[in-house]
């Protein structure tokens, strides 16, 4: 490398610049020191754990109003709890409570759950051909499709992310 101070070249093994006299080691440490410094700045709720939080928290209920006028019936008390449920893991992880962690790990098990059965009856209805909408079940398939991709990519970025380790103290962990 070259001295930050003179420019010239120097060795790794120079405690000090032998031309200008500059502490070559409190140099190199700063230089280690960037990566770490780099880190913390991964911290707190933003990028996509923001998007998380406005998704599930916001989001949820404002796709119940937007899709279909609320009549009561069974789907939508089913879609009204569905929104309720994210809401609340949304505030969790929102807040960075110290239980976010174990509430998404409960939610995504549960939600998985849900989404494998959901597409497995479309699947079936859609197989046993007794049903006269074939093209509206192709559509909840489709949807459904989308919905599991989306809580798998969820999991995995709860599981990877730096961010989430930083702010929660560690990452989403199933099997410990
Ligand atoms: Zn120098």
């Amino acid at each position: 490398m070259n001295c930050p101070q003179c420019g010239k070249r120097v060795w790794s093994d120079w405690q000090t610049c032998r031309y200008c006299g500059l502490n070559l080691q409190s140099v190199s440490s700063q230089a280690m020191a960037i990566p770490i410094a780099a880190n913390p700045e991964l911290k707190g709720v933003g990028g996509w754990l923001l998007v998380f939080c406005i998704l599930y928290t916001i989001g949820g209920a404002l796709f119940l109003f937007a899709t279909r006028p609320f009549r009561g019936d069974f789907l939508d008390i089913l879609y009204l709890l569905q929104a309720i449920i994210a809401f609340v893991v949304g505030i969790h992880v929102w807040s960075v409570n110290k239980s976010a962690l174990f509430v998404l790990k409960i939610y995504f098990i549960v939600a998985l759950c849900v989404r494998i059965l959901g597409l497995l009856v479309i699947l079936l209805a859609l197989l046993s051909g007794t049903t006269k909408n074939q093209s509206e079940l192709g559509v909840a398939l489709m949807f459904s499709f989308i919905g599991l991709g989306t809580t798998i990519a969820w999991i995995g970025y709860f599981r990877y992310s730096q961010r989430v380790k930083n702010t929660y103290g560690s990452n989403l962990i199933f099997f410990s």
